[in-house]
Formats: C-alpha cells, structure tokens, sequence
C-alpha cells in the first residue's frame, strides 16, 4: 500500500514468533511497519521496556522496512506524527475479537481518522501467546520453538533472578 505506515502496537511480554508472523506478513503489504511496544500502567509486565524493546529488536532484525518505537501516551495521539498510517493487529481466534473491538472502537472515537485493520494469525501460532511462554519458561520448559533464538537467554535469565 502507497506511502502507509502499518503501526503494530502491544506489550509483546516478550515477542513471540506469532507476533513476528504478523509484523513479517504486515512488512510485506505496508511501506513501513513500526513494531510499537506501549506501555500501560494498568498492566504489570514481566520484561522492563529496556528489555522489551531489544528482545523486539532482535526478532525484527531480518526484515527490513521495520523499526521499533516504544510509547507511553495515548495511541491515538501517538499516531499524528506520521502522515498516513493505520493500526494493525494479529487475530488469534474469537477470544481475541472482543477485546481487540473495543480498543478499535475507542481508537476511532479518540481519532477519527484512525483505522484498525486485523490479519488473521497463521494455523502454526494461533495458540501462541506471551503468556503461554512466560509459564513454560517459568518451570525451564523448552521455549525455543515460541522465540526467535536470540532472545532465549534473556528469557531464560530473567526467570533465574
Ligand atoms: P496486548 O498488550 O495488546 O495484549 P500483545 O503483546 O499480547 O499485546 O499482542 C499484540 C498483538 O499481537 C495483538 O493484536 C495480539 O492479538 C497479537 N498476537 C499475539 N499473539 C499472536 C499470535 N500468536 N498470532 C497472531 N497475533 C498475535
């Protein structure tokens, strides 16, 4: 798509391969994909932003048109530095629409002019979640299938802390 920036936002405690199956399938569509970690203080997150934002980046560092941003305002505010963008979100199945609905809705109610749009996420990740790996990793289960290998140890040393 002509000239759009694709912003994909969320907390991704750590990012997961379902997550970069869908910021890869997004980087092929979109000019520019922006991997945007948020942080909201109604949500206590395992990973720091520091570490969020690397273990981000290490997974996205294949694919080229994607950068990583993090941001702590409002998502409908974040959004007006870019002349045109639109927010794109993975979806896994129904339990994931609802939630995802009303963030679209209230996006658009906070900013007209910002659009939501979904793509499905792939057969092999739809069970795939941050928190499906944080509570393997909790007991040393095997997590190298979930996460890109190069943040292995930094998941596996913050849970030794
Ligand atoms: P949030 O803070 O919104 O819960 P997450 O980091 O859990 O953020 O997820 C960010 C986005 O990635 C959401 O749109 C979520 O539905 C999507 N997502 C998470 N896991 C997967 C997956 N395995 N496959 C496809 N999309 C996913």
């Amino acid at each position: 798509m002509k000239n759009l920036t694709a912003i994909c936002p969320g907390s991704f405690d750590p990012i997961t391969n379902g997550h970069i199956d869908i910021i890869y399938r997004a980087s092929k569509i979109f000019d520019e994909v922006v991997l945007l970690i948020t942080n909201n203080s109604t949500k206590n997150y395992f990973f720091t932003v520091e570490e969020r934002i690397l273990m981000a980046k290490n997974a996205s560092s294949h694919i080229k048109n994607v950068c990583v941003d993090y941001c702590d305002i409002l998502l409908a505010e974040y959004v007006k530095k870019f002349d045109r963008c639109c927010l794109v979100k993975g979806l896994r199945a129904v339990t994931d629409y609802e939630y995802e609905f009303q963030h679209a809705i209230t996006n658009k109610i906070l900013n007209s002019e910002l659009e939501t749009i979904y793509i499905n996420a792939s057969n092999e990740y739809m069970y795939l979640s941050s928190s499906v790996v944080k509570q393997v990793a909790e007991f040393k289960g095997d997590i190298s299938m979930f996460v890109d290998k190069q943040n292995l140890k930094i998941i596996e040393d913050k849970f030794k802390k």
